[in-house]
């Protein structure tokens, strides 16, 4: 599609939704939504490190929890839990967007479902930064994932300089746009990860994530009215045990994203308590 038209596209839906502050309002709250904790341990933890953590960690009733490793643990990590009858779910934190072929270094979906993989991570801001993958990589990952049964995470989030200049909501709706054109919403989980707040030890403030997450899903609604209410976003970015609790306590925040905190399976495992049932 062409550039303007995109832009033009993205501009009527972005004012459409905040014109709209019925639109934001009025969506039904989180109940019922599943509650995700899912870790992105990026490049870290070796083989050993990886089953004592799963030996150590225990799933949480009303919660799907997901640990996404580095590829080459990825089949150990399944094999493990698997044996032990962990209800504790492996994901991918990327995969390529064609079914084989010469790409090497390269993980194909059909691979990462095959070797037991549940989930896999789209679009984090890290691969957006070093890899140069934009929405449009972003979507045709997506749907080479849902064709091979993988749930796609779809992430998302402004840099700094773009929350400093006011552009948050212009920069997810283009992300958001982008990411799902073609895709059934109700097939696909999201993450606000603000990329200030990666890595950082400075998370958005609880009210500021959930006024975002009311957002992506007012625009959310723009797409697939029916479906918007029932898609869970999640919050990424320095969160920990000490403030999780907050997000879990936000109407529109229907889990955590996790990197830092989620290497130590003491930490982790905190994080898993607050979002599980009866909490
Ligand atoms: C992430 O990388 O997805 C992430 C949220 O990292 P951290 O929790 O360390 O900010």
């Amino acid at each position: 599609m062409d550039q303007s038209i995109k832009a033009y596209i993205r501009q009527l839906v972005q004012e459409a939704v905040q014109q709209s502050a019925s639109s934001l309002s009025n969506l039904p709250s989180s109940t019922g939504r599943k509650q995700y904790v899912i870790a992105n341990w990026k490049m870290n933890k070796n083989i050993k490190e990886t089953l004592e953590f799963l030996q150590q960690l225990k799933e949480g009733t009303g919660v799907e929890v997901v640990v996404c490793p580095p590829a080459p643990l990825l089949y150990p990590a399944k094999l493990y839990v698997q044996g032990q009858n962990k209800e504790i779910q492996i994901g991918a934190q990327n995969v390529h967007q064609e079914d084989k072929g010469a790409y090497t270094g390269e993980s194909a979906a059909n691979l990462l479902k095959d070797i037991g993989c549940s989930y896999c991570i789209i679009g984090h801001s890290e691969r957006r930064q070093y890899a140069q993958e934009d929405d449009a990589t972003v979507n045709q990952k997506a749907k080479q994932a849902l064709k091979r049964g993988l749930t796609p995470i779809i992430c998302m989030g402004e840099t700094l300089e773009q929350k400093q200049q006011n552009q948050t909501e212009k920069v997810l709706t283009t992300q958001i746009l982008g990411a799902m054109d073609g895709i059934d919403v109700s097939q696909v989980i999201f993450a606000y990860e603000p990329v200030w707040a990666i890595g950082t030890g400075e998370s958005a403030t609880a009210e500021e994530a959930q006024r975002i997450h009311a957002y992506i899903r007012a625009v959310l609604a723009h797409i697939d009215k029916r479906n918007a209410e029932k898609v869970s976003i999640l919050y990424g970015g320095s969160v920990n045990e000490n403030n999780a609790q907050e997000f879990a306590a936000m109407d529109d925040i229907d889990g955590v994203l996790v990197g830092g905190a989620s290497l130590q399976v003491d930490s982790f495992q905190k994080i898993i308590a607050v979002f599980a049932k009866g909490a």
